[in-house]
């Protein structure tokens, strides 16, 4: 059991064992591919950065005509407004489960406390080490792309389309390509120079919580925030430049937080965490990408939580470790 390598404190919580989306069983069960596409990978969170995505263009955007030359004026704004959602994404789920404990070890992944291995963090201390680069690199970084993304339209450089079946379109091209490459550029950073110079800086929070999100080396946050190069090319409405600020910045914090469900009130819970995602941090050779685009599984690096197939993957890791 994997319980028994957790700490007794911490409850014995057990996700369920990861299967594949709907969208790649065979033969194809139309109804539950498509609920799963157009209902299940949205909600709630992606319903919810869409949603937020409207006022954050109307009320908390420079206007276009500002932002058609570089200024550091606009941009510094962009970076406050920026800090401050990321601050009450991840600040917020910090100080509900892990500082006030909410809902106590209730669908706790996490094995142990956070900032158990204080050798490891600046400060010595895990939380503030992790506020340090989401926050410094981070935003810094998501901000630069989203400018340089603005400015391409504020400046004329490709025009800006305002339709709505266009619009869809690009969420469901961006998640595709965000996905791929996460995974891309998540192997790469496995290659042992990178792991060792870049990629380290994220793992060394085994266990995790909503600021380890986007605590990442800037070298990793320019291959992870690339995705708004996309709109550098195929041109979309500015709102869609939102959309993947958020989605990057913002769903790694919740996926993070080390907790696979919110309880809210007595008899509602929303999905948050990622096993599958926990389950890379806890093993880190396995499960490099995501189930939405399970290359995992047709590359033979899939761990689904369960015992024999964590067996497998160890006997897999030795034979490639030898040969
Ligand atoms: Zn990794
Ligand atoms: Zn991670």
């Amino acid at each position: 059991m994997r319980s028994s390598s957790k700490n007794s404190a911490f409850g014995d919580y057990e996700p369920a064992n990861i299967e594949l989306p709907p969208l790649y069983s065979w033969p194809l069960r139309i109804a539950p591919a498509l609920r799963y596409l157009f209902f299940d990978i949205l909600f709630p969170l992606g319903f919810i950065y869409l949603a937020l995505a409207f006022p954050i263009w109307w009320y908390f955007t420079p206007p276009l005509e500002t932002m058609a030359v570089f200024s550091p004026d606009w941009i510094a704004l962009l970076w406050l407004r920026n800090c401050m959602l990321l601050c009450l994404f991840a600040g917020g789920l910090h100080w509900w489960l892990h500082l006030k404990k909410q809902q106590g070890g209730l669908y706790r992944m996490n094995r142990k406390a956070l900032a158990t291995d204080p050798k490891a963090f600046l400060w010595g201390n895990q939380i503030k080490d992790n506020i340090f680069w989401s926050i410094a690199s981070g935003v810094t970084i998501w901000t630069g792309y989203e400018a340089i993304s603005y400015w391409i339209y504020a400046s004329g450089r490709l025009p800006i389309v305002d339709n709505l079946w266009w619009g869809i379109a690009s969420v469901y091209v961006l998640f595709f390509w965000s996905t791929l490459n996460f995974y891309v550029g998540h192997r790469f950073l496995h290659w042992r120079p990178m792991y060792q110079r870049v990629h380290s800086l994220h793992h060394r929070n085994v266990d995790i919580g909503p600021w380890s999100g986007i605590s990442m080396h800037p070298i990793e946050h320019l291959l992870y925030f690339s995705p708004f190069v996309l709109w550098w090319f195929i041109p979309v409405h500015p709102i869609i430049i939102i959309v993947t600020g958020l989605y990057q910045a913002l769903n790694p914090t919740v996926t993070h937080s080390g907790f696979e469900y919110l309880k809210l009130g007595s008899k509602c819970k929303v999905k948050i965490g990622d096993w599958y995602h926990q389950l890379h941090h806890q093993y880190f050779n396995l499960n490099y990408g995501n189930t939405f685009l399970p290359i995992d599984k047709w590359t033979g690096s899939w761990h689904d939580g369960s015992e024999e197939s964590l067996h497998t993957q160890k006997a897999q890791f030795r034979k490639r470790s030898i040969s």
